[in-house]
């Protein structure tokens, strides 16, 4: 597999974060609490996985002269939510970046042997120049990031940040040994509210918060 750039991970330990994520962990919590307290989990950390979007500067006039600022370059960023449960993550992604475009990529993970495969690509063929976000609840093995972060790096993102509400300390070492430094990739970050202690031999987050899709979403 080609290398990319070092991968860089933020844990954002605000307490209104963790406050959130300590509601979404506890298993009495029901599933619309569950959808909004995401939603605004999601918010939160979008705030902080948007502070090195590129930015030009730009004026404008306000009602008593012209003020100096900045507007998001262009081309405007891609979310890219990992079906199915990145779904449940796109609201509250969508509240802080309305201009940004939408593309889905669909893994699904083999129950027995953990190893996730593609079932849908709707991407942009060129991602030249674009600051991408991935939206993936649960960081775990690392497999679908993976091949996710190297589907998007391959059509020439210009950053990747995925936005993770938890991750495992094995899911993040395997995505950080697939890309290893290089001057000449994306920028890679993982962006989570919290680093758990393990996966246990399921492939599941310990503590956690469950199965993050049948939680925002159903046993189906
Ligand atoms: N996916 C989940 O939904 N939960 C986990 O703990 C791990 C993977």
């Amino acid at each position: 597999m080609a290398h990319y750039g070092a991968m860089r991970t933020l844990v954002v330990d605000h307490p209104l974060v963790t406050h959130k994520l300590t509601a979404l962990r506890d298993e009495s919590t029901d599933t619309a609490t569950f959808r909004s307290l995401t939603a605004e989990l999601v918010t939160l950390l979008a705030y902080e996985a948007t502070r090195e979007m590129r930015v030009q500067p730009c004026s404008v006039s306000t009602p008593v002269g012209q003020a100096q600022g900045v507007k998001l370059a262009r081309p405007v960023p891609l979310i890219v939510p990992v079906l199915r449960a990145g779904i449940g993550m796109l609201e509250g992604m969508t509240q802080l970046l309305p201009m940004a475009d939408v593309g889905f990529v669909g893994m699904v993970r083999d129950e027995e042997s953990l190893v996730a495969s593609t079932y849908a690509d709707r991407l942009p063929a060129d991602l030249t120049g674009r600051d991408t976000f991935v939206l993936d609840p649960m960081l775990a093995t690392g497999g679908t990031l993976a091949t996710v972060i190297a589907m998007m790096a391959g059509r020439g993102a210009a950053s990747i940040t995925a936005i993770c509400l938890l991750a495992a300390p094995e899911g993040i070492r395997h995505v950080e040994s697939t890309f290893p430094d290089s001057a000449d990739g994306p920028s890679i970050r993982v962006v989570t509210a919290s680093i758990d202690d393990r996966l246990n031999d399921r492939g599941y987050i310990v503590p956690g918060l469950g199965d993050a899709g049948d939680r925002l979403f159903g046993e189906i």
